[in-house]
């Protein structure tokens, strides 16, 4: 078997946050990444799994009807099946652009694959994963709403579906494709004169974590860079991994970085 590369394309990405359930316009859209995603993995030099945030399709849906209280309401059970559907939309939207490109893609929800307890991934599966992979298929999977023991319901984030994953298939990279240049000193967006982390280890993962704070400008329910970094870090832990958060809107960056010869200052790299 090749080496296993997760790959995670940030919702806040490939959608348009100021206007619920909207695809970004580009320059970078889902057409452009999945066809470098495609051309790296052409090369036959890894396999790979993709999952995809949820943007302003599955956020602002989960936000509006409060799926992270489980089924605290009576019209609860409704409000998960809409925020289901809703991020269903953006991985349908996203699995027909790479039909356009005949990318043999093959979508995967974790609320079909595993059942969390109190919002953590427990028992699941992933062998029809593991299958598709072995015939030649790039499987997605996203974040969505699973059955929760504790709950009822509970949000499964992309990054908690792709630890899920990783831990029964052992990845070799795991990525995180987002819009910064990789993990700062603090918020570049709110602080230009943040200072760009290379490398993040036992050494300074702590330091790390207080200087990704939930950032309070946008609709993330799974929790924004500081809830991403902690999952990468534990994920690489767990599985012996090496991970990476690196700009995906960067021209050309994803294909660099699924080849190995992306340029160090575009990412950070995360060994546990
Ligand atoms: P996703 O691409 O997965 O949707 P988010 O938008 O939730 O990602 O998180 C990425 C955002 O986190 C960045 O755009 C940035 O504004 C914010 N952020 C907060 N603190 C930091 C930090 N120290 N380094 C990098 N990004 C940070």
């Amino acid at each position: 078997m090749k080496d296993l590369y997760l790959l995670k394309i940030g919702g806040s990405v490939i959608t348009d946050l100021s206007k619920p359930n909207t695809v970004a316009s580009g320059p970078v859209t889902i057409g452009t990444l999945l066809g470098e995603a495609y051309e790296a993995y052409s090369s036959g030099g890894f396999d790979l799994i993709i999952g995809h945030g949820s943007g302003s399709f599955g956020h602002v849906a989960a936000a509006q009807y409060k799926v992270n209280e489980g089924l605290a309401y009576s019209n609860s059970k409704l409000m998960a099946l809409i925020t289901h559907m809703t991020a269903k939309q953006l991985d349908d939207i996203l699995i027909g652009e790479g039909i356009k490109l005949e990318i043999p893609l093959y979508p995967f929800s974790p609320a079909n694959f595993s059942v969390a307890d109190n919002g953590e991934l427990g028992d699941g599966f992933c062998s029809h994963i593991a299958e598709a992979i072995e015939k030649g298929f790039i499987p997605v999977v996203y974040g969505d709403v699973v059955m929760d023991r504790s709950k009822g319901v509970s949000i499964a984030s992309t990054e908690k579906v792709l630890d899920f994953i990783a831990r029964e298939i052992k990845p070799k990279k795991v990525l995180y494709g987002s819009d910064t240049d990789g993990v700062f000193t603090a918020n570049p967006k709110e602080h230009p004169d943040a200072e760009h982390i290379k490398a993040i280890d036992s050494s300074n993962i702590e330091q790390a974590l207080e200087n990704t704070g939930v950032s309070k400008t946008r609709v993330d329910v799974t929790g924004g860079m500081e809830t991403k970094l902690a999952k990468l870090y534990e994920t690489c832990k767990h599985t012996g991994a090496e991970g990476y958060i690196f700009n995906i809107t960067r021209p050309g960056m994803l294909k660099a970085m699924l080849l190995g010869v992306a340029n160090p200052e575009f990412y950070t790299v995360v060994r546990a």
